[in-house]
């Protein structure tokens, strides 16, 4: 694992995927995990591989919480395996829908740690995104997420099961072949991905597969606020999108913005763009910049922009982000002007810019504004608390 910057909290361990009553939740293991778990019950070596087909297609092609939906599977196996096992899903504490039809679910995991999970509906698409952290322990100023102390990677589990509370919310269940509500996913939500690799690429590869959710690596997206060691991995042992937080074209302004800039300065983070496995004029790299009033948006920083992604010849796109203010952020965003100019300078020199309309801001869903509200409340029992003693 790689080690957290210095001032962060450690990352806690997860506990294993065990329900209250001991029985294990199937969801998010690999197939071949999947066929040990249903041999343990004392399925026939010959028949393991075709009862995990089943049981496999069940859970993530239909949707099936319950063993006894899965009517091509004997009873008696079925009653074995419900002594064992489970098919769970996260409590959700909370669902909000914005005026603008974003859905936001605010998750519980059987240790009482909480994430959310927010989906986009577009005209042509529907994007989830998705958490990979319980809070996170990069602590960039823009970014409400970097503020939660409490912090822990999702186990794959816990991953997969965000894209499965979607579906069932969205009814979205067998899976269809087109025309999907839920066609893309994002790793964008809550933490860094690139700091849980490990699971991230477990959990993509079940909701990958062709027998199941069937997402292609096309339509998802990681993104990094640049991780260096683990972008060629990435690329290599996960192909999807690759999505870069930029926010700063100058080394001083980015350290300050963003302090893992100081472990992976900008010139090592464009190389490792330059080289990412896969990325062409058809698959390019896109690079988030959020507007900062006076921080990143002048038309230098924009001019620099184009200089950096022409030097390192990447093939990129630009993803303006206006930023989005959260209880105490100590930034505005850049006035409406200054974005369309900076896109324009962008757009001018041949590289995509567009400017990103901002997505339930009124359920606080948008970029950077999650957070585990149960934190928040807790500490704000413990105030009232204290007040009153
Ligand atoms: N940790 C990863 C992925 C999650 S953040 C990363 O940083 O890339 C998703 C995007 O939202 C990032 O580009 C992030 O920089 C941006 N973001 C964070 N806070 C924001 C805010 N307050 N307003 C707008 N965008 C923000
Ligand atoms: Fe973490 Fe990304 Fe937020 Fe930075 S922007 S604190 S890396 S979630």
């Amino acid at each position: 694992m790689l080690s957290t910057p210095p001032g962060t909290e450690p990352l806690v361990v997860p506990r294993a995927p065990v329900t209250g009553d001991g029985r294990e939740c199937l969801v998010g293991l690999s197939r071949d995990a999947l066929a040990e778990r249903i041999a343990a019950v004392g399925v026939p070596t010959r028949q393991v591989r075709m009862r995990t087909q089943q049981v496999w297609h069940w859970i993530y092609h239909r949707g099936a919480r319950d063993f006894d939906e899965m009517t091509n599977v004997s009873s008696a196996l079925r009653k074995a395996l419900a002594e064992r096992y489970v098919i769970g899903r996260p409590e959700i504490v909370e669902a909000r829908v914005s005026v603008d039809g974003t859905r936001k679910w605010l998750l519980r995991f059987a240790d009482g740690n909480e994430v959310e999970t927010v989906f986009i509906p577009e005209e042509d698409r529907g994007t989830l995104c998705v958490s990979s952290q319980v809070g996170c322990t990069l602590t960039c100023r823009f970014c409400h997420t970097g503020t939660q102390r409490l912090v822990r990677n999702l186990t794959a589990q816990e991953i997969v099961m965000q894209v499965l509370v979607a579906r069932d919310d969205l009814g979205e269940w067998p899976s269809p072949r087109d025309g999907r509500l839920l066609s893309n996913i994002v790793l964008m939500g809550m933490g860094e991905p690139l700091y849980n690799f490990d699971n991230v690429k477990a959990a993509m590869q079940v909701v990958m597969d062709p027998e199941g959710i069937s997402l292609s690596r096309r339509r998802i997206t990681l993104s990094t606020s640049g991780v260096v060691p683990e972008m060629a991995r990435c690329g290599a042992e996960l192909g999807v999108n690759l999505a870069v937080s930029l926010h700063a074209v100058r080394d001083d302004v980015r350290t300050r913005i963003m302090p893992i800039n100081k472990k992976y300065p900008l010139s090592d983070l464009l190389a490792a763009c330059r080289d990412y496995p896969g990325a062409t004029n058809a698959r390019r790299i896109t690079f988030e910049y959020v507007m900062l009033k006076d921080v990143n948006d002048s038309d230098a920083d924009a001019r620099e922009l184009v200089r950096l992604l022409k030097a390192y010849n990447i093939p990129a796109k630009v993803n303006l982000i206006p930023f989005n203010p959260w209880p105490g952020s100590e930034f505005e965003c850049s006035p409406p002007e200054r974005i369309r100019r900076f896109s324009d300078i962008v757009f001018e020199a041949g590289i995509s810019a567009p400017i990103r309309a901002t997505r339930g801001q009124d359920i606080l869903a948008a970029c950077g504004q999650l957070k585990s509200a149960s934190e928040k409340r807790r500490r704000s029992d413990r105030d009232a608390e204290s007040a009153s003693a």
